[in-house]
């Protein structure tokens, strides 16, 4: 059962009711376990087709290394830069549907997290793939950022999906910039991720946070909708919030909080 609560004002300002929604919700939650269950088929039997293409591809790809210079030569290293790019895109959204699977039921294991080590990392390895790719090069600006106590692993999750997000929604000519800031309130650590994207149309900031919705489809964006869905049940699992608002200067901004201090995390999370 999900209760929701809310006070009845009396004109002259004292709380004279209180409306309790009661929901049944037995319905809502089966369905969504029957949804984790069949990703989680479908992304194990998807990796070893792909693991198969992945390895073939490069191997053929370094095999025509060796090869006099011919036009079939390079039509065929143009193909497999293709195949790659789509096992590449293909791996994102399996990696999605493990991701969506996996963290479902695992206990949190949190420690002290150096926020400004986690950033750096996850900041290079989306300059990496970009390097590789050939795609504009992301830059980030971070402040010095607040240590948290939280679970590492979800959390560098967390970050992977909402940098990764940064980058792939900004238009393909336009260089992405991100900026990633904290701040302190009592024993909560809030971080704000801005970037100078595409931006989410008017009307969808909460439902992005809502498992397969996705506010932009075609082949420039590809994906799964579950992204934002796993932050969203990461950050409630440690007792904090996540938010997405328009950055004012054009793009996204999406803010989340989590625990500065073991004492912040919920007693059952
Ligand atoms: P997806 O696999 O589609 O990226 P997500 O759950 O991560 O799934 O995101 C849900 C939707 O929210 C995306 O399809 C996209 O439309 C929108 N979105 C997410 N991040 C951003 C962003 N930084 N800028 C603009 N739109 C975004």
């Amino acid at each position: 059962l999900r209760c929701t609560a809310a006070p009845v004002i009396h004109p002259d300002g004292y709380m004279h009711r209180t409306v309790v929604l009661i929901h049944d919700v037995t319905a809502e939650t089966r369905h969504r376990d029957a949804l984790a269950s069949f990703a989680g088929v479908v992304a194990h039997d998807l990796l070893n087709p792909l693991t198969t293409i992945e390895g073939w591809t490069e191997a053929a790809d370094d095999a025509l290394e060796d090869v006099p210079e011919h036009p079939c030569v390079a039509a065929a290293h143009g193909g497999l830069v293709r195949v790659k790019r789509a096992a590449a895109r293909m791996r994102g959204l399996v990696n999605d549907l493990l991701a969506y699977t996996t963290t479902r039921d695992a206990a949190l294991t949190p420690a002290v997290i150096d926020l400004n080590r986690m950033v750096t990392d996850v900041a290079g390895a989306r300059i990496d793939t970009a390097v590789a790719a050939g795609t504009p090069v992301p830059t980030f600006t971070a402040g010095d950022l607040h240590p948290m106590h939280a679970d590492p692993v979800l959390v560098r999750q967390l970050l992977d999906n909402l940098v990764s997000n940064a980058v792939k929604y900004t238009a393909a000519d336009v260089t992405p910039h991100i900026t990633i800031s904290s701040s302190r309130m009592d024993d909560t650590v809030a971080v704000t991720i801005t970037d100078n994207g595409i931006g989410i149309p008017a009307g969808q900031h909460d439902a992005v946070f809502d498992t397969f919705h996705r506010a932009h489809r075609g082949q420039a964006y590809s994906g799964t909708g579950l992204g934002l869905s796993i932050c969203k049940r990461t950050v409630e699992r440690h007792g904090g919030t996540i938010t997405a608002s328009d950055n004012p200067g054009g793009g996204t901004r999406f803010t989340f909080t989590l625990p500065a201090v073991a004492e912040a995390l919920p007693a059952v999370a």
